[in-house]
């Protein structure tokens, strides 16, 4: 698989991985990242000169920041889904989205950072971090920088980490006005629950003391070459109550706003069909938590 592999590297500090991976880089061949190596060793190419190991970095953590997180690139999806604060952050749904990624193994060995910098159109953890308007802090030879979670995404397993080291995942709190509720929800279809994801998709809301909603987010997996949001469907909830026909209504758009494609796991009808049922799930779910019933 690596059989081609010249040098594998292993270093304890993040100026040294990126120095060592730029070193490399100069000397010519290709070369990658790897973390879990779920991601990576499956895909088993052979064109590969170097890999840099971060496994070693220290940027396993979840800490509060302000009234949301930092989660540190190397965390596994079972850190995830088994740390308290986030099982009790946005009704749980980041946790509970890595509780999903695969089989115990696979979530002992896959981190967060590798989720989202491999940037399968299925990774479940983007969907309830484009819910929660995260971003990612990229780190490169010319310093960090903060790129929003809806613009890192370019195409099927393309981002804009550009050659840099996703450091850190950085979740919001949302805008929850006096008076007003959240409520939060993620969903997944796939052959089994803990299999890649036919389709997935998560929602927040916030419901303002008059029983509108003031703030809504959608977000879909595996209906388009990137995880996306659906900002139309989104758009039409806010200033509504949050009553059966808005709920019907936004997700019919949101499964207007997917592009799937047909492949071995579904075809493009029924992952758009699919969608508009998880969306639908989702916001009933996220009305439900708010306690708020029209
Ligand atoms: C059997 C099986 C089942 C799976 N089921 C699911 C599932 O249900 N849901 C799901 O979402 N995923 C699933 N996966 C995919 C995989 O486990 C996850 O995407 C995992 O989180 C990847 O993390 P990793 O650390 O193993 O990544 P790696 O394999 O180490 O890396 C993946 C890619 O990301 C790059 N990379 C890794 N870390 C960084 C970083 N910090 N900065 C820059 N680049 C980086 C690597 O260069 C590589 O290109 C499954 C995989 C397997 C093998």
């Amino acid at each position: 698989m690596f059989d081609q592999l010249r040098v594998f590297h292993r270093p304890s500090s993040v100026a040294t991985a990126l120095r060592l991976f730029e070193t490399e880089r100069r000397a010519g061949g290709r070369g990658k990242f790897v973390a879990g190596g779920t991601d990576l060793v499956v895909q088993g190419d052979r064109s590969l000169r170097y890999v840099v190991d971060l496994t070693r970095l220290p940027l396993s953590y979840v800490k509060r920041r302000g009234r949301g997180w930092a989660v540190g690139a190397t965390t596994t999806m079972a850190d995830l889904e088994h740390h308290a604060g986030l099982r009790g952050f946005a009704s749980g749904i980041v946790a509970e989205a890595a509780g999903t990624a695969g089989s115990p193994q696979i979530r002992n060995m896959g981190t967060v950072g590798g989720n989202l910098a491999n940037a399968s159109p299925a990774c479940d953890l983007a969907p309830p971090l484009l819910a929660l308007d995260a971003s990612v802090v990229v780190a490169g030879p010319r310093g960090r920088r903060t790129v929003p979670l809806d613009r890192f995404f370019r195409g099927v397993n393309r981002t804009r980490l550009d050659g840099g080291l996703l450091v850190e995942v950085v979740l919001a709190a949302p805008p929850v006005p006096r008076g007003g509720r959240a409520g939060w929800s993620f969903q997944k279809l796939g052959r089994l629950q803990s299999d890649i994801a036919v389709v997935n998709a998560a929602a927040g809301v916030v419901v303002g003391a008059d029983g509108r909603c003031t703030w809504a987010r959608i977000a879909l997996g595996a209906v388009a070459p990137t995880p996306l949001r659906a900002r139309r469907a989104e758009a039409l909830l806010v200033g509504r109550a949050l009553d059966a026909a808005a709920i019907e209504a936004a997700a019919q758009r949101a499964a207007e706003e997917a592009r799937p494609v047909t492949d071995v796991r579904a075809t493009a009808d029924y992952r758009r069909e699919m969608c508009r049922v998880l969306v639908a799930r989702a916001l009933g779910e996220c009305r439900a938590r708010t306690g708020r019933n029209p």
